[in-house]
């Protein structure tokens, strides 16, 4: 052949290789033809994934004690195109109203102006969403904890009715990442991974992961990325599939600090009140205990009421948490949620400000007096703390 094709030589590295490609080459015209038949798991051409890509999926399916994986350009990505492949008009589709942000104006603004009937219900429900569903019902969207306000949801409660029902159920699993819950094992349908958080694990890449067991749900969603143009470069599977040889011990480290942590906030004067399921007095406590197996690396927490420039002084005070959206890396994170988001969700949890951090690789103790300078910052300008 006078063109090139790059091929492996005989060569063994333990990384994995990086292998690019929008064009796949054929050997024969016979083979060009019929292309379409390596699909699912083949490669044909760059949209359906590389070498790279399918490591990548392989490596996330046995975390998540799955058959299969599809991976998408992100967390956001991945939960549309679940949605997009099984979902059409005239379905009725059943939102926690404490799923991601995105997922629920995806959802109101476009999915209900397409035909599909968009019902948000409470993430505390439990065998009572059977009352919700109807003949039209066709996917259950689950997140737990919730975002932001961290509600816990009861999964098997919620799977056994789908699956009485023929409905499918979806769960955003990136809080606890499959070393906490492995849900497919709940009866959940469709594990859903924002990559970009715990697996990557350095804040550099965005990436999602849609795990699953069946076979056709796996055909469905392939040709669904592929049709909705939703391939990742392999240099970013590298990053991720990098991210997760140190997983399990970052997990149990960001885990541990930050239970520490919390509970330190949790008796401190200034903070009125924590969200976060593995605290012994969070209203989810006892469905995290019964369900999960770390503590994550992410929690809410309201203070005491004080006018917005109390935030300024508490935010522009800290020195080991950076100011900025996204968690789940090694370097701690702050980020504010304004009291109008919260009033305005279906079923506000709190009509406050909600303060979220995420725990990094930082000493715990160094991360708490940094946090408790921080708050007497706040406390200065809080007229009740
Ligand atoms: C960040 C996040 C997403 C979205 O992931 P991106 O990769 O940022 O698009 C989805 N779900 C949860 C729970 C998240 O925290």
């Amino acid at each position: 052949m006078s063109h090139p094709v790059s091929s492996q030589p005989a060569f063994a590295s333990l990384s994995p290789p990086v292998m690019r490609a929008s064009t796949v080459v054929f050997d024969t015209f016979e083979d060009f033809v019929q292309r379409k038949q390596r699909q699912p798991d083949g490669f044909s051409y760059g949209v359906t994934g590389t070498p790279t890509a399918r490591l990548l999926e392989q490596r996330v399916a046995a975390l998540e004690n799955a058959r299969h994986c599809v991976i998408a350009p992100s967390g956001a990505a991945a939960l549309m195109t679940t949605v997009m492949g099984f979902v059409r008009g005239g379905d009725h589709l059943l939102v926690s109203a404490a799923c991601y942000g995105a997922l629920k104006t995806f959802a109101e603004k476009w999915l209900a102006r397409m035909g599909v009937e968009v019902e948000l219900y409470r993430p505390d429900i439990g065998a009572e969403i059977a009352e919700l569903i109807k003949p039209s019902t066709r996917l259950i969207c689950m997140e737990a904890p919730g975002t932001v306000t961290m509600e816990m949801q009861d999964i098997p409660a919620i799977t056994a009715v789908a699956r009485q029902h023929g409905v499918l159920t979806m769960l955003d699993n990136t809080w606890a990442s499959p070393l906490g819950l492995t849900c497919l094992d709940m009866g959940v349908d469709f594990s859903i991974q924002a990559a970009t958080k715990f697996m990557g694990g350095h804040s550099d890449v965005l990436m999602g992961c849609i795990s699953m067991n069946d076979h056709g749900h796996y055909e469905i969603l392939r040709e669904t990325q592929s049709i909705l143009g939703q391939q990742v470069s392999p240099e970013d599977c590298f990053l991720v599939l990098r991210g997760l040889e140190t997983l399990p011990l970052r997990v149990r480290a960001q885990s541990a600090s930050t239970l520490q942590v919390a509970r330190h906030l949790a008796d401190h004067p200034v903070v009125a009140r924590m969200m976060y399921p593995p605290l012994e007095g969070d209203p989810g406590h006892a469905l995290w205990k019964r369900d999960y197996k770390t503590n994550g690396c992410l929690f809410s927490m309201i203070l005491q009421p004080a006018p917005e420039s109390a935030f300024h002084g508490f935010f522009d005070a800290l020195q080991h948490f950076a100011i900025g959206a996204s968690w789940g890396g090694v370097h701690s994170l702050a980020a504010y949620y304004p009291a109008a988001l919260q009033a305005n969700r279906a079923f506000p949890a709190t009509d406050q400000p909600v303060v979220r951090l995420s725990i990094g690789l930082e000493d715990p103790a160094l991360l708490i007096a940094d946090l408790d300078q921080a708050l007497a910052q706040y406390a200065k300008a809080a007229p009740q703390a």
